[in-house]
């Protein structure tokens, strides 16, 4: 519905000659919306598969069928920093297969502003990427008032309409993917992971998406040595026939930067 294929496909052209089709007619807004207006009733793999079976329905005849979701929220270990995850699912749904890739990224603009003065509205609009980033305003109580705000002489309107009415607003970063340049920043990311792992395939089966991930923490302080929070170990796993690789990460064989050592620099 938000026009994906147009960031994905110009990496998966590049690479194999081929483009995703859109499937259009398809409401994925009933497995939920950012805005919240439809709750999302699973959690990310569960939501990929059921879009894959939408448009599988739709196109029995299709090899392939790619569906991604996009999900923010605070980073789970720095806690303070916006963490936006961005999943790929790759299906073969005739032969039961799939590709799963996932792309994460603190370069997301998601962020809200409740400030009742104009000015601070404004400066907080300028630094989310506003009016390329588009915003949505909902009332105090959660309400949305309107979606897809794109210019500044609307955006003081509506505001101070708002804020007249029933006290400061709520604005919000749209993130739906035609309306949040970073969001498509990250599909293109997103894209580029997935020819990547597309071409990583398993010493055994020779199924794709054999690339070594971060396993265990502890890769160690260059300068006082102690455990940090960087992956001291890299695994590669088969999702078909489950052979695993481990390496040491690059972290662990030369050391991690003390601006990244939880003890030097707490
Ligand atoms: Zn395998
Ligand atoms: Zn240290």
């Amino acid at each position: 519905m938000h026009r994906k294929e147009e960031w994905l496909n110009p990496i998966f052209y590049a690479a194999w000659g081929c483009a995703l089709k859109p499937v259009p007619g398809i409401d994925t807004d009933i497995l939920g919306t950012f805005s919240g207006e439809v709750p999302r009733p699973g959690d990310v793999p569960t939501t990929l598969r059921r879009k894959v079976a939408l448009a599988a329905d739709r196109h029995p005849e299709a090899e392939v069928v790619v569906a991604t979701e996009g999900s923010f929220g605070p980073d789970p270990v720095l806690g303070w920093i916006p963490l936006h995850e961005e999943v790929l699912l790759w299906a073969w749904p005739r032969a039961g297969a799939e590709l799963w890739v996932t792309h994460r990224s603190h370069d997301t603009n998601f962020s809200a502003c409740s400030e009742s003065d104009w000015g601070a509205v404004r400066q907080w609009a300028e630094r989310v990427g506003f009016p390329a980033a588009h915003l949505i305003l909902r009332r105090g109580d959660g309400v949305v008032l309107a979606k897809g705000l794109r210019n500044w002489t609307e955006l003081e309107g509506l505001w101070r309409e708002a804020s007249a009415a029933h006290g400061a607003p709520l604005l919000e970063t749209d993130m739906r993917a035609d309306r949040n340049p970073r969001r498509q920043e990250a599909l293109r990311e997103l894209a580029r992971k997935t020819v990547e792992s597309m071409h990583a395939l398993c010493p055994s089966c020779g199924f794709p998406g054999f690339v070594p991930r971060p396993a265990s923490p502890g890769a160690p302080c260059r300068a006082c040595g102690a455990p940090t929070r960087l992956p001291a170990e890299l695994r590669a796993e088969c999702r078909q026939c489950h052979a695993a690789q481990s390496l040491a990460s690059p972290h662990q064989l030369q050391g991690v930067d003390p601006g990244q050592c939880d003890r030097c620099n707490p």
